[in-house]
């Protein structure tokens, strides 16, 4: 495990009462409450993918190092063409890794290539399609401002310039910014173990030992796989623990050997205050538990609290309802506990192809998909169990809690999934 910061023990307390907490409160009280609880290490760039900086990175050195050619052409120094534009050109070339090692003189040009360093004496290159080479000369026809073609030192990156700032999550683009800025460690938080339990007496493993007939009254565990895959997409190291039966002393043996070993504990199920409840029972009784009521379909029930001082948090059942929920309200929590910074999702406006009336007063999911004409369309059926509308669908479209209806052609806000991976 790795050393773990602490949180306020009242981090995941919301208002209490009849009311339902609106998305934003909540999301806002998450955003204010929860800070990092992960060590820092140094590692590579080259290793350091989707890992988020615990200190920001200045550039070591500027990038472009030297002043370099744009393109293939002609190098020379602007200031010192003559009246009638003839350059005379020197043999020889400057090649990228091969720099030409003499001063070009007054009223000379000679041949460099992309990349390739500026020789001392050029500040301009022109372009070798717009050159006629006649013997060893050309007249300058295109009218070249200094610098033309041409990418002056450090136009990229200035030496001891901030680069990416702390909390930020790492991607590919970003390990090329840090090695162009000579940057080849970085510090970064450790990743966050996380463990993650189904629960219900009617669910049947299928990782690792697949059964392939199911008894009456049982189903697959289809909330495991999906959360697993799902929370490896934001970088942390992400524990099995299985399937909780609905039993309150077998629930609590396997929440303290959890909690001996992962920083985050993830469950789905057994979070309502019904009898086979038995994690928000638990967790009430022994441990800390608030029962989030948000304002919010698909979503309950919720529930966020501490077991033995790890945070955990209880995911609805239903499995629309454990990935909603997981995107919108997990996915934030975790990426500021693991250190990073509060990041909405992006979101683009597309118009509905379809009419849908909405009780107001709370925040709707709706599963769609984006068509070739660019309308998005609603899967068919709102069921929470519908696990083929998670499949079917390419993201979310958020309904404002005031909402009462959407028409067709109406302009939506649309979460394609892929906002929801960093
Ligand atoms: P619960 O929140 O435990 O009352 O579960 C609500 C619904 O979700 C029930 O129909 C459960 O059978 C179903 N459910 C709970 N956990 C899973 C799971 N891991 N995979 C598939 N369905 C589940
Ligand atoms: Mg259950």
């Amino acid at each position: 495990m790795s050393q773990r910061k602490s949180l306020d023990n009242d981090c995941f307390a919301l208002p209490k009462g009849t009311y339902w907490t609106p998305v934003d409160i909540a999301l806002q009280h998450l955003k204010s409450n929860l800070n990092s609880v992960a060590g820092v290490e140094r590692i590579e760039v080259s290793q350091s993918l989707s890992r988020i900086l615990s200190k920001p990175a200045v550039a070591r050195q500027n990038s472009p190092p030297y002043a370099n050619s744009a393109v293939d052409g002609y190098g020379f120094a602007k200031t010192q063409v003559s009246k009638e534009r003839k350059l005379r050109i020197l043999p020889g070339q400057a090649a990228a890794g091969r720099p030409f090692q003499r001063v070009i003189p007054k009223g000379f040009a000679v041949k460099v290539l992309t990349g390739a360093c500026l020789p001392d004496g050029v500040d301009t290159v022109v372009l070798q399609e717009e050159v006629t080479v006649q013997e060893n000369f050309f007249i300058l026809e295109t009218d070249l401002r200094k610098g033309a073609n041409t990418r002056p030192v450090a136009e990229d990156v200035r030496e001891k310039e901030l680069v990416l700032g702390l909390g930020h999550v790492l991607r590919a683009q970003d390990l090329a910014l840090l090695t162009s800025a000579g940057v080849f460690e970085v510090e970064v938080f450790s990743m966050l173990n996380i463990g993650v339990f189904s629960t219900g007496d009617e669910l049947v493993n299928t990782i690792g030992a697949p059964k392939m007939q199911l008894d009456k009254g049982t189903i697959y565990d289809s909330n495991r796989p999906m959360l697993l895959s799902l929370f490896r997409k934001w970088g942390q190291c992400i524990h099995d623990l299985g399937i909780l039966p609905d039993n309150t002393d077998e629930t609590r043996k396997s929440l303290d050997k959890a909690a001996k070993k992962m920083d985050i504990i993830v469950t789905s199920g057994g979070a309502s205050s019904g009898d086979e409840d038995h994690i928000s029972k638990l967790l009430s009784q022994e441990g800390k538990l608030e029962q989030w009521r948000i304002a919010v379909k698909p979503g309950r029930p919720l529930a966020f609290g501490f077991w033995k001082n790890v945070p955990i948090f209880s995911l609805p059942g239903n499995p629309v309802a454990a990935f909603v929920c997981s995107l919108v309200f997990f996915r934030p929590s975790l990426v500021l506990l693991a250190g990073g910074n509060w990041h909405d999702p992006e979101c683009f406006f597309l118009p509905s192809a379809f009419d849908k009336k909405k009780k107001t007063g709370r925040r709707e999911f709706l599963r769609v998909k984006v068509r070739k004409d660019g309308y998005l369309d609603c899967f068919p059926s709102e069921g929470s169990g519908r696990v083929s509308s998670l499949s079917w669908s390419t993201g979310l479209v958020e309904l404002s809690d005031d909402l009462a209806e959407v028409k067709k052609g109406d302009l939506l806000k649309y979460i394609p999934y892929s906002s929801y991976y960093f």
